[in-house]
């Protein structure tokens, strides 16, 4: 073990015997917390640290089937649980994520379903280890110094409830005389903005962040947030999370879908761009990689790697494209232009102009590439496509809606309806409804131009790829039919002008044809079941509130319709620019802008900040800056953070309530992320709640503070009759398995589950928590949900979603060119989006690219995810933590010769947003791009345990008793948390926006590639 862990365990476990106290007793009982033995002091034994995966009932231990949560790929768990604890996961056989997409039938009895071991990563492996941190909290926070100075004290849990919902002058007793806004005082429709009525009311003064969260409790927040409150506020982190991939998607499907990847169970040749397939992804390594490589050993597919760093993959990979951050939309608009070049294009399926025409060609979504766009700067409808209406205005609504075509041959515009074949590569004058001639082009002919823009020679320069190696690539791809695909994730898009990239790497799919095809572009095909719905509405109920007005972080929101927009405009300007940035065409989660907004107060000032399990300071790169954000009072009156521990961000809380982790109850029903599947996995808890509970009994998390705050204040839908069912009844919203057993039973019903046997009732009723609440469903309903906890959800074979080759729950329509992209603005400039995909420049909000900085800061940071580690959570992950337990900065040697650096050399990584940097240890590899230094996130922490804090009665605070907290309130700080480096705290902020974190002027993507750092050497290598 290392040093670092060997002292915190040895230290908490000695301590924590001693301690005595009644918090560490019933700790002791009831818990047992991450402790080790002094005999751990030797090398760890797998075999001895953990018991083999469960394969037959045992008398003394409990199985239950759920879902994992240790990263969001979603993947089915088998947890064991003895004398109360968590001592075991591993894969459930009837999930198809576990079992490579062949799972075990869904009638396989429960007991026979034991013999059956399926496997897990290594972070669902750890989850006993985070659960049973001793940093963990378990009674709520009250800050007792000033925000930021890591002092609190717990706070009863009805003093939380009043101070959050009716605020006052909370922190007098501190010497701070202000007025905290409660959340009664945001209850009002009156405008927020008198001068802008547009922005909603005052209930969007609420701002609800949230971290990880998946369907279950997003739709329990939603509903206290959106209809209960009534704020537009409650916004996620997709953006951190990947919404680079995810714009690409979205504009390649309009906005339907935006979880597409290769088909991995069929595909004959995957283009990976910025996707660590054998480490991380969704679905996880133990489904998308797990096949990859099995496949790739039988030799039944091949691929190739886009990325600056050689993932683990790159050894089975084909090629391995080192391709300079940020620059993937050169390369791929670079294959684009081959492909069109050597007529490397699916010209049968890209011809076909209607659904119809389609599917007698066999393939399975319409492309809208033979669709004609009026491009014509004075027409009113420049940019959109052209309708039958602009040629003829006497026809009825839906003729007139129908797009128009050249038939192949055809001299004349027609409905696209009415053609069997189109013209694609056209452009042509046509006469409008005025007699006037207006230009028109293809869809495809627009994305050729767009393509064609740039000299492969260029592409190859830019994007830093041989122009040979590209060709070969482009050309590769086309050769498999429908069975090449790419898969894109993070590292594709998650930049400035990422949106482009991302849309022209989905682009390709469509080239060859691959989009809804087995085999190819694929989509996750959606759950089992309607939980929201059905048995219990869930979704609605007397009283609501409809959110309206704009949301802070401006995502969804148009800002020609907006004052600031018409002041401007009547001041005799174009309207433009905005402040900031406003979003319309996105798939939204835009957690960075919504805290730029709150520290600019734009549009308007936030009241009251909730983050759920957030924790921004760490995650978002440029994230130092919300450091003085969260801190300023006048920005963020009140701050109330749902968390399970102390982190970076939560330290300049006002008030920290804790939470359950998601093996105690993070209640889900989880959908496939997956190409080509449908599910719906159920998460129920494996072992009862750590946290303290509320004087009547519930266990304080994220839904009792929610129920208790909206009781308080007498908001609809909680609460005594909050919950309507199909048969006029009422039922009660008090605790959270009100609200969940009832959508389970939802999802049974929709799903025609058949009641389980007494066996499988007997058994969940025995060894599933969730049965203690049984008495909420009928008995009917119980049994059929008993069916599904049984078996961790409903999951249907891959093969009932193809007809054929053709995926049935796929896409409507594939859009080369997107008519909503196009109508829609960059509201810094005023000026209009391409509609097809393009190369767009890297650059910060006032258009400047990065060259500047290049001779001062020749390196670009790059960013990724190992297998073993969680995003910024597992540093609590005993296991993953013995492995590896700090990252490095990763170089290539020839940069590392040129400096003088060694393997081990201490450096440091200076921007120049943070001229002061951080500091790591030199890695030397060929594995990296020259020029770039690539570090993997999830080190350098300051929280979690990791840094110091003061709690009074801190014994009682958290899970580890006094073994982790002295009687002066100081934490034992563990500085093995704290190795390495967080490259987050070094990345750029953008000048023109107030030093903010830089994001993609199109669809809000935060930037994970553009930082450019310097690199110091400190100290020669340590022996
Ligand atoms: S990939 Fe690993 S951590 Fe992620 S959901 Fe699957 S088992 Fe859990």
């Amino acid at each position: 073990m290392s040093q670092t862990h060997k002292g915190i365990f040895t230290l908490s476990r000695r301590r924590f015997f001693k301690a005595g106290g009644t918090a560490a007793a019933a700790l002791c009982a009831n818990t047992a917390v991450s402790t080790t033995t002094e005999a751990a002091r030797k090398p760890l034994d797998p075999r001895e640290v953990q018991e083999a995966a469960a394969t037959r009932r045992s008398p003394d231990a409990r199985t239950v089937h759920s879902v994992c949560l240790a990263c969001n790929a979603r993947c089915g768990v088998r947890g064991v649980v003895r004398k109360g604890r968590l001592v075991n996961i591993s894969g459930n056989p009837y999930h198809p994520y576990n079992m490579q997409f062949d799972p075990i039938a869904y009638d396989t009895p429960l007991e026979q379903s034991l013999a059956v071991t399926s496997p897990v990563c290594g972070k669902a492996l750890d989850t006993p280890q985070h659960i049973y941190s001793p940093y963990r909290l378990r009674v709520p926070l009250k800050r007792s110094g000033p925000r930021g100075s890591g002092q609190f004290e717990p706070i009863a849990w009805p003093d939380l409830i009043r101070e959050i919902a009716e605020g006052g002058t909370l922190f007098s007793h501190l010497g701070e005389d202000r007025h905290v806004p409660g959340i009664r005082e945001l209850i009002s429709d009156d405008p927020i903005d008198p001068q802008d009525p547009d922005l909603g009311p005052k209930r969007n003064g609420l701002v609800f962040l949230t971290g990880r969260l998946q369907s279950g409790r997003k739709e329990f927040i939603d509903r206290f947030v959106k209809k209960s409150v009534g704020s537009k506020n409650r916004i996620g982190h997709t953006d951190i999370c990947g919404l680079g991939f995810r714009m690409g998607n979205f504009a390649l499907s309009d906005g339907k879908a935006v979880e597409l990847k290769a088909d991995p169970k069929n595909a004959d040749y995957i283009l990976v761009f910025g996707a660590n397939i054998y480490e991380a992804l969704q679905p996880g390594i133990n489904t998308y990689g797990a096949m990859v490589a099995s496949r790739r050993a039988d030799g039944e597919l091949a691929f190739s790697i886009v990325d600056p760093r050689a993932t683990r993959a790159s050894v089975h990979a084909r090629d391995w494209l080192a391709v300079k951050p940020g620059q993937d939309g050169a390369l791929a608009m670079a294959m684009i232009r081959r492909m069109i070049e050597t007529g490397r294009i699916n010209r049968g399926y890209l011809g076909a102009p209607n659904p119809i025409a389609v599917k007698k060609r066999g393939y399975g979504a319409l492309c809208n590439a033979s669709h004609l766009v009026i491009c014509d700067g004075r027409h009113p409808d420049d940019g959109a496509f052209l309708r039958m209406h602009h040629l003829n205005p006497n026809l009825d609504e839906a003729a007139g809606n129908d797009r128009v075509i050249f038939a192949r041959d055809g001299k004349t515009p027609v409905a696209s309806l009415s053609a069997a074949e189109a013209a694609l590569d056209r452009e042509a004058a046509v006469k409008d409804v005025t007699g006037k001639t207006l230009r028109v082009k293809t869809a495809y002919r627009l994305l050729k131009e767009a393509a064609f823009a740039h000299s492969m020679a260029d592409y190859a320069a830019i994007c830093g790829v041989d122009r040979s190696l590209i060709e070969r690539v482009a050309d590769e791809f086309a050769s498999h039919g429908t069975r090449a695909a790419v898969t894109q994730y993070h590292g594709a898009g998650n930049y400035v002008n990422g949106t482009y990239a991302a849309y022209a790497i989905a682009a390709l799919n469509a080239l060859v044809g691959s989009v809804n095809m087995k085999g190819g572009y694929l989509t996750g095909g959606g759950g089992c079941g309607k939980p929201t719905g059905g048995l219990y509405d869930l979704k609605s109920f007397p009283g609501g509130v409809k959110a309206r007005g704009v949301a802070i972080s401006r995502e969804k929101a148009i800002y020609e319709k907006s004052a600031e927009y018409r002041r401007k405009r009547a001041q005799g300007g174009s309207g433009y620019p905005s402040r900031r940035p406003w979003f319309a065409f996105t798939r939204g989660g835009l957690c960075v802008e919504a805290l730029s907004g709150i520290d600019e107060q734009y549009p308007y000032a936030a009241k009251v900040l909730f983050t759920y399990l957030f924790n921004p300071v760490y995650s978002i790169p440029g994230g130092y800056r919300f450091a003085s954000t969260l801190a300023d009072p006048a920005k963020v009156p009140l701050h109330v953070s749902i968390d399970i521990a102390v982190n970076e961000s939560n330290l300049y809380a006002d008030y920290i309530v804790p939470d359950l982790s998601f093996a105690e109850g993070h209640y889900g029903w989880l959908t496939p992320h997956a190409p080509g599947l449908c599910f719906t996995g159920i998460r129920s808890p494996m072992v009862k709640p750590l946290t303290d509970a509320t004087p009547d009994g519930r266990p304080i998390c994220t839904e009792t503070l929610l129920i208790d705050l909206a009781t308080r204040l007498q908001l609809p839908g909680f609460g005594h009759a909050a919950i309507p069912d199909a048969g006029g009844g009422r039922h009660d919203l008090s605790r959270a398995e009100d609200f969940y057993l009832r959508a389970f039973a939802n999802i049974a019903d929709g799903a025609k589950i058949t009641p389980a046997g007494e066996g499988e009732i007997a058994t969940v009723e025995a060894e599933y928590p969730i049965s203690a609440h049984r008495g909420i469903l009928p008995d009917e309903q119980w049994r059929r949900v008993c069916r599904m906890l049984a078996r961790g959800g409903v999951f249907k074979p891959y093969d009932a979603l193809f007809e054929g080759d053709i995926f049935i729950k796929g896409l409507p329509e594939v859009h080369l060119y997107n008519e909503s992209l196009a109508r829609s603005r960059n509201t810094l400039t005023g000026r209009r989006f391409s509609g097809t995909p393009a190369y767009v420049v890297p650059a910060d909000a006032g258009g400047n690219d990065f060259s500047e900085l290049e001779n001062v800061y020749p390196f670009t940071v790059v960013t990724y995810k190992t297998r073993l580690h969680t995003q910024s959570r597992s540093l609590w992950s005993v296991h993953a933590m013995e492995i590896q337990d700090e990252n490095r900065v990763e170089m290539n040697s020839a940069d590392c010769r040129q400096l003088g650096l060694v393997t081990g050399d201490r450096v440091r990584l200076a921007s120049v947003s943070n001229p002061a940097g951080i500091t790591g240890r030199v890695q030397a590899t060929k594995l990296v791009r020259p020029g770039c230094v690539a570090v993997s996130f999830h080190f350098g922490h300051s929280g979690f345990g990791a840094g110091p804090l003061t709690v009074k009665n801190g014994a009682d605070v958290f899970l580890g008793g006094a073994a982790v907290i002295g009687k002066d309130g100081r934490l034992v700080v563990e500085p093995g948390f704290a190795k390495g480096l967080n490259p987050n705290d070094v990345a750029l902020l953008d000048e023109r926006l107030g030093r903010t974190p830089m994001v993609d002027l199109v669809g809000g993507i935060p930037d994970f590639s553009s930082t450019r750092v310097r690199i110091e050497k400190m100290i020669s290598k340590v022996a």
